[in-house]
């Protein structure tokens, strides 16, 4: 089976079914449509997660100056933080900047 955000790649967004393309300089770790992710790191990048849930954006939060998006973990209910992507649907983020996830 194809993994998803493995690396810096395109992928299918399992949320959404969109074509995600590769981030221009980072690693892709999210949907730039619907925002979604997947469960797949401990810590960014490391991809050493075997949950592999999709991670469901509930909020916004600003750390150390950066945006990042809130996620709950529809299959663990972890939370995970990811830093807010420059493509990201603008739309979107401001929908989910108005949710009370704390
Ligand atoms: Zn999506
Ligand atoms: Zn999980």
């Amino acid at each position: 089976m194809k993994s998803f955000i493995e690396r810096n790649e395109s992928f299918v967004c399992e949320n959404c079914g969109i074509t995600v393309t590769r981030h221009p300089t980072s690693s892709r770790d999210h949907c730039t449509a619907c925002l979604y992710g997947k469960h797949v790191d401990y810590n960014p990048g490391d991809r050493l997660q075997t949950c592999h849930g999709l991670l469901e954006p509930i909020g916004l939060r600003v750390k150390n100056g950066k945006q990042q998006i809130v996620y709950s973990c529809n299959s663990c209910n972890e939370k995970r933080y990811n830093v807010v992507a420059i493509d990201d649907d603008i739309q979107r983020l401001t929908e989910i900047s108005q949710l009370p996830w704390q």
